[in-house]
């Protein structure tokens, strides 16, 4: 076992490291807005891709959804899928695409079971949004940028919610 897969294994550090990040990220809201997204990210983007590169394998994708996936970096799948497993994930857990590596949503479930946002698996990620490549995800996330609604019902957010309405 890799020290990344071992860290990732072990979330605790991780979440409180996030919760500290997402404090005083949210705190410099005002000075991001000032600066505007791109220069802020200038700033930010070096010492974020150094330490969620190390962590994560971080594959830059400027809408962090780690928090709502087990801090797991759903960009490792080789299918970039951000909203749970293909169909073609393993019986054993492996990846459909590459049969030698866990599948990362496989991951996913079971390290966010030991952090604080286990619900939040179920959570509807939106879909990538491409214009923001470049930019720091915690600028993005400071300023709500992250935060795109997708679908046509923008009211659900869990998968949870949809269900329920289809069972109506
Ligand atoms: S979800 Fe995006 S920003 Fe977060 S670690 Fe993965 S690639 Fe990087």
């Amino acid at each position: 076992m890799s020290l990344r897969s071992y860290i990732q294994d072990h979330p605790a550090p991780l979440v409180w490291a996030w919760e500290a990040t997402a404090w005083a990220l949210r705190r410099m809201k005002p000075l991001f807005e000032k600066a505007g997204m791109e220069r802020s990210s200038a700033i930010l983007k070096p010492p974020e891709v150094l330490v969620k590169g190390l962590l994560f394998n971080c594959q830059d994708c400027a809408q962090c959804v780690l928090h709502y996936s087990g801090m797991t970096c759903p960009m490792n799948c080789p299918k970039s899928l951000r909203n749970g497993p293909c169909g073609g994930v393993r019986l054993n857990g492996k990846c459909e695409v590459k049969p030698e590596v866990d599948c990362v949503w496989v991951k996913a479930v079971e390290r966010s079971k030991k952090t604080p946002y286990a619900h939040e698996i179920l959570r509807l990620n939106p879909p990538v949004d491409w214009r923001l490549k470049g930019q720091a995800s915690w600028v993005t996330y400071s300023l709500g940028r992250d935060q795109i609604p997708t679908g046509t019902d923008t009211t659900i957010r869990y998968a949870t919610e949809a269900l329920q309405k289809e069972a109506k």
